[in-house]
């Protein structure tokens, strides 16, 4: 392949990657999930949480790094939502690569070192796993974190100036069934899969 070409290649191509640090970071075998973590099942209800199907998977952390075990971006995107309140930190990306326009959530999660409108790349750490310091005060049940992929824009919220950039939600729990799920998210699996195998 000549390099004019191999250039080309990479410009129209859709350069997707694992969210995880792995060797290839293509490797969809090396995506771990908790028990609990698959797209699709159902969760029970919690007292401030209906009951409704999970719309992301649990990925666990490839390596046993306590510290700073990063989490990147799936591909070049913008920054259009961060939350960076305790277990529920959030950071949703928008991604538009040709004609396919999609958005990437990232839930649980700590260290973040992006902020909204920033240009990302999937090379460089948007935040990291937490920390062991970080599990004992919020739980280890948040030994993961959690990640979506949106077909649709997420919900605009209004501004609240505790959480200055917090400035969408995702449909997380109000997908009851699994005609709402298809409605809004892809199957992270099976999306990075089919962008992989191309
Ligand atoms: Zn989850």
């Amino acid at each position: 392949m000549s390099w004019q070409f191999f250039v080309l290649v990479s410009v129209f191509s859709i350069e997707i990657f694992l969210p995880i640090r792995t060797d290839d970071r293509k490797t969809i075998e090396r995506v771990e999930l908790t028990e609990i973590g698959k797209f699709a099942i159902p969760r029970r209800a919690r007292p401030t949480v209906p009951a409704h199907l999970h719309t992301g998977i649990d990925i666990k952390r490839p390596h046993q790094n306590y510290v700073n075990e990063p989490i990147f971006a799936v591909a070049e995107g913008t920054v259009i939502s961060k939350r960076d309140d305790g277990a529920y930190a959030q950071l949703i990306i928008e991604h538009q690569v040709g004609k396919l326009r999609f958005w990437t959530v990232y839930e649980h999660i700590a260290g973040l070192n992006v902020s909204v409108h920033d240009r990302v790349t999937p090379a460089r750490p948007i935040a990291r796993f937490m920390n062991k310091e970080e599990l004992n005060k919020y739980g280890w049940q948040f030994d993961h974190f959690h990640f979506e992929i949106l077909k649709v824009a997420p919900i605009p919220l209004k501004f609240d100036p505790a959480k200055p950039q917090r400035l969408f939600n995702s449909y997380s729990l109000v997908c009851y069934s699994k005609s709402d799920l298809d409605k809004y998210f892809y199957d992270p699996l099976t999306f990075l899969r089919k962008q992989f195998n191309h």
